[in-house]
This record gives structure tokens, C-alpha cells and sequence, in this order.
């Protein structure tokens, strides 16, 4: 095991090296769609780093040590505000390095809490709404102006562009969604929260909040409310999601459609979820 540890540091090492001068600057954040937001904004001027990868499930994330190094050597941590392991990050980094500046992505946010048990008092999925993203990216903006004043310019450029982007984005799903207000869709875990506030939908969370098989009695229950709501949509995490979200959507018939949360391309899940909620049946 160390010496699996040795060579990932000496890899990472070497290839931090690597470009002879000419390396950019890197910023860290915790998860891809953080990145991906933020790219929006820095462009290619910065290496945009995210501790978590896509697929992978954030609320139960360990971060490695070679995270840790890659956080230490950056120039600015960007939390996405809720993340059960933000803290522990920020703790540890903060010993080594105690000027690094951390900044929360997700600060101004009208939180929504209460649908996480007692492991999260805010719902962390804040990326799940456009609106969201919207404060989110000039939050990043604004943070980046303190990292790289001279770069102001064009990081409000950037901004502008991409704030347009996503209000026409959140007029397409307004426009297509109105027909559904007050309709109701299937989730195993509660990661669509925000996204069924902003267009008035109710989402149902079979499974609950952790990413586990839940009692017998509490399943048969989310089924029979899931069947008396009319939902036809079940979204499940591959890979991530329990078996038991097969069996009950066995019971339930509704149309199972996969989605990646934590993916990178989170235009293209946004357009996974509105799609599937807006086919014709
Ligand atoms: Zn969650």
C-alpha cells in the first residue's frame, strides 16, 4: 500500500512539473459541476480541479492525499458549501496552509432543509437548480476577482455570457415545464430538490437520503405513495442507487431514466431530467 502511495506522488509531482514554465494556475473546487461553472468563468487562464469525479457519491467522499496536495498548491478552494466533507478538507489544508482561501460557491442560496435525515441540515444537491447556478457563478466571479484582480475584465465578460446562457436555459424549462406545475416525479434519493422548487414540481424520494437499502415497511410505504401520485418518471443514480430502487420501480411501472448528478456536463444533465419529465407518454 505505500509504495502504491510513493507512486502516485511521485506521479503527481512529475507531472505538476511538467510544461516547463509555462503551467497555469490552478483553483480548486470539490465537484465536476462546480468545475464545470467555473471554467465558465476563469476560460482557459486557470486548471480548473475537482476533488470528487464524476459518478462518484460526494456525501460519503473521502478525499485522498493526493487531493489534499492538489487543494494545498492551488490558488483558492472553492467549497460547494454543504458537502459533508468540505470541512475536513478545510481543516486539514488549513494546517499546512493557512493562507489558502476557501470560498463558499453556494453562500446566498435560499436553502431548502429537512430532506437529508439528520446527516445534513441543508439539501447540499444546490447545483440541481439554474437559478442556483446563476448565484453560484457570480459568487465564483467575484471570488476569482479577489484571486486574479488584473483578470477582472474578463471574468465579468465571461460572467455576462454565461449568466444570458442559463437565463434563456431557465425560460426553455420554465415554458416547457408550466404544463406540469404541481405534478409529482420519482427520485431514490432526494437530489432534484431544488430544481422541483423552481418549477413548482413535487419530488418524491423513494429511497431517503443515504444511498442505502432502507426497512421493508418504510419501502412499501414510498411505493404506495409514489403509485397514488401519478408520477411516471423514476430518476435513479446508476451504479450508486440500491437494488431496491429496481424492485420497487418493479412494482411501481414508471419510466426509469439515469442521470448523473455530480457529472461534469451539467447542462446535459439538466437536459436529461427536463427531457424525460417533458416527453409525450
Ligand atoms: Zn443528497
Amino acid at each position: 500500500m505505500k509504495h502504491i502511495l510513493l507512486i502516485v506522488v511521485v506521479a503527481v509531482a512529475l507531472w505538476s512539473c511538467s510544461g516547463s514554465g509555462v503551467e497555469k494556475p490552478t483553483v480548486t473546487v470539490s465537484l465536476p459541476p462546480q468545475k464545470f461553472i467555473l471554467e465558465q468563468i476563469v476560460g482557459d487562464a486557470y486548471d480548473v480541479r475537482a476533488l470528487v469525479v464524476s459518478g462518484g457519491d460526494a456525501e460519503n467522499y473521502d478525499p485522498s492525499f493526493t487531493n489534499l496536495m492538489s487543494v494545498r498548491n492551488s490558488k483558492a478552494y472553492m467549497t460547494m458549501g454543504n458537502i459533508g466533507f468540505e470541512q475536513a478538507v478545510v481543516d486539514k489544508i488549513r494546517q499546512e496552509n493557512p493562507g489558502l482561501p476557501v470560498y463558499d460557491s453556494s453562500r446566498g442560496i435560499n436553502f431548502i432543509r429537512g430532506t437529508h435525515g439528520n446527516d445534513y441540515d441543508v439539501d447540499p444537491h444546490t447545483w440541481s437548480s439554474v437559478a442556483n447556478v446563476r448565484i453560484m457563478a457570480a459568487n465564483m466571479e467575484a471570488d476569482m476577482e479577489r484571486v486574479d484582480p488584473g483578470r477582472a475584465r474578463q471574468f465579468r465578460a465571461n460572467l455576462k455570457r454565461f449568466t444570458a446562457t442559463l437565463d434563456s436555459l431557465d425560460a426553455d424549462y420554465r415554458r416547457r415545464l408550466e404544463p406540469l406545475r404541481g405534478s409529482s416525479f420519482l427520485v431514490w434519493h432526494p437530489s432534484l430538490s431544488y430544481f422541483a422548487r423552481d418549477y413548482g414540481l413535487h419530488q418524491i424520494a423513494l429511497g431517503g437520503a443515504e444511498h442505502k437499502e432502507v426497512s421493508i415497511p418504510a419501502l412499501r410505504e414510498a411505493i404506495e405513495e409514489a403509485r397514488g401520485s401519478g408520477a411516471s418518471v423514476f430518476f435513479v443514480q446508476r451504479d450508486i442507487d440500491s437494488r431496491q430502487a429496481e424492485s420497487a420501480n418493479e412494482r411501481i411501472g414508471a419510466r426509469r431514466v439515469e442521470f448523473v448528478p455530480l457529472d461534469y456536463d451539467w447542462m446535459a444533465q439538466m437536459d436529461i431530467v427536463v427531457n424525460a419529465l417533458t416527453a409525450k407518454r
